[in-house]
């Protein structure tokens, strides 16, 4: 089936990382630009493939190109909402390919190509020939396949125009239900290749966090191939409609994390916020010193007031982890009414970067608008303070309210028990963070954790 091609092309390939000792040149990525799209037409050339603009043979080492997949498909069982999910398997099957890395989804896409695959004679029209047998493969439905494939820049640039304006078009359909208005939710389980606990829950409001998927795309999907990664998961007791936690939705994630989460608040930070796999568009983080939250995306390559930068903080929090305090989500959700609301939604979001926010900013409460300061008002937390404080941020009622709490605390205090130790119970939902903590060991060694979160159920102070 792919005796033309001149690399392996298998599954067993997929967790392939093409580093930049090994690379030959990179398509797309943070340095460049570039996007995938599926789509669903009518009169489609079965077995099309093409390449515009230079092949590799005609790029240099280390070269970095823009990149574009288009694929049209055609089959009388399709139906346009299929497009986004069999588009979100553009990134696993292109990972089949022995030599060649893709990352991301959308217009977020960076690939990479090996040494070791040019020499092998590979080439994009290989790719676009793999994509072009696996998607018949993976989807009997799919009758006609065209595969696509752009490196020209300018091209690429009005791909990229046409592909985000069909994204926007997916995403607006999304905004018609929200959680209350359906019995159904969908779980998804495509990511779990690489993060085996990982499940999303995919409900009318909170989109999948890679972007790529939502409730009516995950509808389609579960019709089409019921047995497959997107599967129905029905609501059952809501046991707290604020924070979005749902009877079923515990029982669907304790089965598919293999017992490692049971709990999920859909739209919290706090406790037992959404796993995250690594596709997520953002991040959302606590900022303990000020009780507010940060909101990170991909495209941001600064660093956070946190000190470090989105990629790692991605990784503290990815691989399927529930880490509270950190939660991975989708810039569609955002713009849902229900966004963080059990935290407070805007109210409490302190810091998020300057072209995020103007995404998002009519979906934002007007009065929040000019109160969140961006990596242009605020880059410490020092300097979010002193902007949400000139702007009266509502989160300063929060810190008012735990002063004024600490205070009547320190006055119970005042006179300590004439004890040996003294115990203090502690805020659980609530991580310290520590960006630097040694401690002695045996044999004169010192042990330094760097960025430690640190739980506890009781602090005990000892007098010496
Ligand atoms: S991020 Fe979630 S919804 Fe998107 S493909 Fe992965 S598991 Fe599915």
């Amino acid at each position: 089936m792919f005796e033309d091609i001149p690399v392996d092309v298998s599954p067993m390939y997929e967790g392939e990382r093409i580093r930049s000792a090994n690379m030959f040149v990179e398509l797309a990525g943070p340095k460049s630009i570039g996007a995938e799209l599926v789509q669903v037409e009518d009169n489609v050339e079965d077995g099309k493939i093409q390449v515009i603009g230079p092949e590799l043979t005609q790029m240099k080492q280390g070269d970095i190109f823009p990149f574009g997949i288009n694929i049209q498909i055609q089959g009388e069982k399709l139906e346009k909402e299929l497009e986004g999910v069999i588009e979100r398997r553009i990134h696993e099957l292109c990972n089949y390919v022995k030599g060649f890395m893709h990352l991301n989804q959308r217009d977020q896409i960076w690939c990479r190509v090996s040494n070791e695959a040019l020499e092998a004679g590979f080439k994009l029209e290989h790719l676009a020939k793999s994509l072009s047998i696996l998607f018949r493969e993976e989807f009997p439905i799919i009758e006609k396949i065209s595969v696509t494939i752009f490196t020209n820049k300018e091209e690429v640039e009005s791909f990229l125009e046409m592909a985000r304006d069909q994204y926007t078009q997916r995403d607006a359909r999304s905004r018609e239900l929200s959680d209350e208005d359906v019995d159904v939710f969908y779980g998804c389980l495509m990511c779990q290749s690489f993060a085996p606990s990982h499940m999303c829950v995919v409900t009318p409001d909170r989109t999948a966090l890679c972007g790529a998927i939502n409730w009516f795309d995950c509808r389609a999907a579960a019709k089409m191939d019921p047995d497959g990664p997107i599967f129905e998961i029905e609501k059952g007791d809501v046991i707290d409609a604020e924070k979005g936690e749902y009877s079923n939705v515990n029982e669907a994630i304790a089965e598919h994390s293999q017992g490692t989460t049971d709990r999920v608040y859909i739209h919290s930070v706090f406790e037992y916020p959404h796993t995250s796999c690594g596709c997520f568009e953002a991040v959302a983080f606590y900022i303990p010193e000020l009780d507010g939250i940060g909101i990170v995306d991909r495209d941001f390559r600064g660093e956070t007031p946190l000190g470090i930068p989105f990629s790692a903080m991605a990784g503290q929090c990815s691989g399927g982890k529930q880490v509270e305090g950190f939660t991975g989500l989708s810039l569609e959700y955002m713009r849902s009414p229900k966004f963080l609301q059990a935290d407070g939604g805007y109210g409490r979001v302190i810091w998020m970067p300057k072209a995020m926010k103007d995404s998002v900013m009519e979906f934002m409460p007007e009065e929040m608008r000019d109160k969140i300061p961006t990596e242009e008002e605020a880059t410490s937390i020092n300097e979010i303070k002193d902007f949400i404080t000139q702007h009266q941020h509502p989160v300063l009622d929060l810190i008012k309210q735990s002063e004024t709490e600490s205070k009547k605390e320190d006055i119970e205090k005042e006179t300590p028990p004439e004890t040996e130790e003294t115990e203090y119970e502690t805020i659980p939902s609530i991580p310290v963070m520590a960006p630097e903590l040694s401690m002695p060991a045996a044999g004169g060694v010192k042990i330094i954790f760097k960025n430690a979160k640190i739980y506890a159920e009781k602090v005990i102070i000892k007098r010496k």
